[in-house]
C-alpha cells in the first residue's frame, strides 16, 4: 500500500499534475501547486460538481464570495473559540503532534499487530484454520484487539474534546514517540487552525483578519442577498467553491490534508423541521454523484457521526477506499439553523425567511454538504492509477480517469513526421480544439506515443497515417481496452463527444 502511494505522488509529479508549492526552495510543507495536467483535471471535477449542483438544480444557484470576511464572522461560527486541535510535545525530541491522531496510530498499530498474529495462525494452521475462533481465544489476539476497540470507541465518543482525558490516555498506553520512543510528553494544549493576516498599512489601524477556513461563512452572511436578489423559495442552495486555509498540525498523506485547499460546498435552506428529510436526501444523492464516476461502488461508505458538533443535529462523512484506508472524502451536514441564528446575534441584523404558503417568517435550517476538490482529486487520480499486464508479458502504466475527467480528450499523433501526415494531424487538431482540449505528438515511436498518452489518461489516440491520404480515415485507439477502429476524420467529433460529455 506504501508503495501504491509512492507511486501516485511520483506519477503525479513526472507526468505534470502535481508539484511541492515553491520547490526551487525546497518545498512548503503541505501546500502544492497544480501543474499543466492537474490543473485541467482538477477543473474538470469542479465542473463536474458544478453542473450537477448549479446547472440540474433550478433550486440551487452559485455564489463567489471572497476569502476575506469581516473578523466577526469566526467570532459567531465558533472558529475563534472552537476550531481547534489537540496538541502535544514530546519534550525530549521537540517534535509535535495532534493528540488525537498519536492516539489514532497507535490503536491502528496494535490492530495491526493483531492482524499480523491472525496471518501467522492462518499460514500455520491452513485449512484447519478457524478465524472466528482464533480471535476470541488466542490471550494476545483478544487483547490487542479489544484494546483497540476500545481505543476506538472513547476516540468516536469524542474523547479528544477533554485534553486532560487524552493525556491521560497518551500516558495509560505508554504511547512512545514514533520517531524517537520517548515517553516524555507536555500536557496536551488546544491550537487554533485558522492563518491570520491583516488588512490595512498602518500600525494602529490594521485589523486582524483570518484567511477564511471553511467557504460556508460566506454562504451564510449572504443568505439574505441571494434569497431577496433571485427571488428564492425555500427549499432552495447556494453552492460555492473556492479556497479554504487552515494550520494543519499534521500535515502528511500528499494533497489529502494541505493547509492551503479548495472546498466545494452547498449550504441548502430549509423549514426548520425538515431538515432530516433533506439530509437523507443530500446523503443519497451525494453518494449517488460520486457513484456516477465509477470508480467502484466498494471503494465509498458512509459512517454517521456519533459525536456531533456543536452545530449539528445530524452528520455523515461519505469516506473513500484511499491507498492509506478508508478515509473522509465529504462532510453531510444538519446545521440546524445555527449559523444564521448566530450571524443576527452578533451583527444584529434578521436574517429571516418570509415564507408566504405558512405565511410567517423563520430562520431556515441548513442541510450542508461539503466536500474537498483536492480528496477528490486524489481520489479519482489514486484509483484510476493503474498497472497493467499486457498478453505479451509486458506492463503498462495506465491512468484510467473517467474520461469526463480526462485533462485531455485526444491525442493526435502522425505515423512519421514526413508525406504531409504533421499538416493533416494538425488540420484534425484545428477541428478539434473548439470543442475538446487535444495534444499533437510527433516524438518517437508511435507505441511510445501511445503509452505516455496513457499514462496521462487520455482516453483517445488518433492515428494518421499513409491510408489517411487516399481516404481520409484515421485510427482511433482506445484507451482502456487499446482496441483501434478505422474512421472517418468527419466521424471523430461524435465518436469523442459520445463519450467524454457529462
Ligand atoms: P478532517 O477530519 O479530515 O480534518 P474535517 O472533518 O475537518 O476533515 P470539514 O471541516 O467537514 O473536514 O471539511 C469538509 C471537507 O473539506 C472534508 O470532507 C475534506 O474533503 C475537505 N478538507 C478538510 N480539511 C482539508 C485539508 N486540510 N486538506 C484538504 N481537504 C480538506
Amino acid at each position: 500500500q506504501e508503495d501504491i502511494f509512492k507511486n501516485v505522488v511520483s506519477h503525479a509529479k513526472e507526468y505534470g499534475f502535481i508539484f511541492p508549492s515553491s520547490e526551487v526552495y525546497d518545498g512548503l510543507s503541505a501546500v502544492y501547486d497544480y501543474a499543466q495536467n492537474g490543473v485541467e483535471l482538477k477543473k474538470n471535477i469542479r465542473e463536474y460538481w458544478w453542473k450537477s449542483m448549479v446547472q440540474m438544480n433550478d433550486n440551487i444557484v452559485g455564489l463567489d464570495a471572497a476569502i476575506l470576511m469581516h473578523p466577526t464572522t469566526w467570532k459567531a461560527s465558533g472558529h475563534v473559540d472552537a476550531f481547534n486541535d489537540p496538541l502535544i510535545d514530546n519534550k525530549d525530541s521537540k517534535k509535535r503532534y495532534r493528540a488525537d491522531v498519536l492516539v489514532e496510530d497507535f490503536a491502528e498499530k496494535i490492530n495491526q499487530k493483531a492482524q499480523k498474529e491472525i496471518e501467522k495462525a492462518r499460514a500455520r494452521f491452513g485449512d484447519a484454520f478457524n478465524e472466528e475462533e482464533f480471535v476470541t481465544t488466542n490471550a494476545r489476539v483478544v487483547e490487542y484487539l479489544s484494546k483497540y476497540k476500545e481505543i476506538l470507541s472513547r476516540l468516536a465518543k469524542g474523547m479528544t474534546d477533554d485534553l486532560q482525558d487524552v493525556k491521560a490516555l497518551i500516558d495509560e498506553l505508554e504511547i512512545a514517540d514514533p520517531e524517537t520512543g520517548s515517553k516524555n510528553w507536555t500536557d496536551v494544549k488546544q491550537f487554533n487552525l485558522m492563518f491570520g493576516t491583516k488588512l490595512g498599512a498602518s500600525a494602529d489601524s490594521a485589523m486582524d483578519l483570518y484567511l477564511r477556513p471553511e467557504t460556508a461563512q460566506g454562504i451564510f452572511v449572504n443568505f439574505l442577498n441571494v434569497q431577496k436578489s433571485g427571488r428564492m423559495k425555500v427549499p432552495f442552495g447556494i453552492a460555492q467553491t473556492g479556497k479554504a486555509f487552515r494550520n494543519e498540525i499534521v500535515a502528511r498523506q500528499f494533497i489529502f490534508r494541505m493547509r492551503e485547499f479548495e472546498q466545494m460546498e452547498m449550504q441548502f435552506f430549509v423549514r426548520p423541521g425538515e431538515e432530516m428529510q433533506w439530509y437523507h436526501h443530500w446523503k443519497e444523492a451525494r453518494l449517488k454523484w460520486h457513484l456516477s464516476l465509477g470508480l467502484g461502488k466498494e471503494n465509498y461508505r458512509f459512517h454517521d457521526h456519533e459525536k456531533l458538533a456543536h452545530y449539528a443535529n445530524a452528520a455523515a462523512d461519505i469516506e473513500f477506499n484511499f491507498p492509506f484506508g478508508f478515509k473522509e472524502l465529504e462532510g453531510i451536514h444538519s446545521r440546524t439553523d445555527f449559523d444564521l441564528k448566530a450571524h443576527e446575534q452578533y451583527s444584529g441584523r434578521k436574517l429571516q425567511y418570509f415564507d408566504p404558503e405558512l405565511n410567517e417568517n423563520y430562520v431556515p435550517y441548513v442541510v450542508e454538504t461539503s466536500v474537498g476538490l483536492d480528496r477528490m482529486f486524489l481520489a479519482v487520480f489514486a484509483t484510476s492509477l493503474q498497472e497493467e499486464v499486457l498478453e505479451d508479458g509486458s506492463t503498462r502504466t495506465v491512468l484510467k480517469l473517467p474520461a469526463v475527467l480526462a485533462p485531455t480528450k485526444a491525442a493526435v499523433l502522425p505515423l512519421v513526421k514526413k508525406d504531409g501526415l504533421p499538416d493533416i494531424a494538425k488540420k484534425i487538431i484545428e477541428d478539434l480544439k473548439w470543442d475538446f482540449n487535444v495534444a499533437y505528438d510527433e516524438k518517437d515511436a508511435v507505441g511510445r506515443r501511445y503509452r505516455r498518452q496513457d499514462a496521462l489518461g487520455t482516453p483517445f489516440c488518433i492515428t494518421v497515417d499513409h491510408q489517411t491520404i487516399e481516404d481520409e480515415t484515421v485510427t482511433i485507439r482506445h484507451r482502456d481496452t487499446m482496441k483501434q477502429d478505422r474512421v472517418k476524420i468527419s466521424e471523430l467529433k461524435d465518436i469523442i463527444e459520445n463519450e467524454v460529455s457529462m
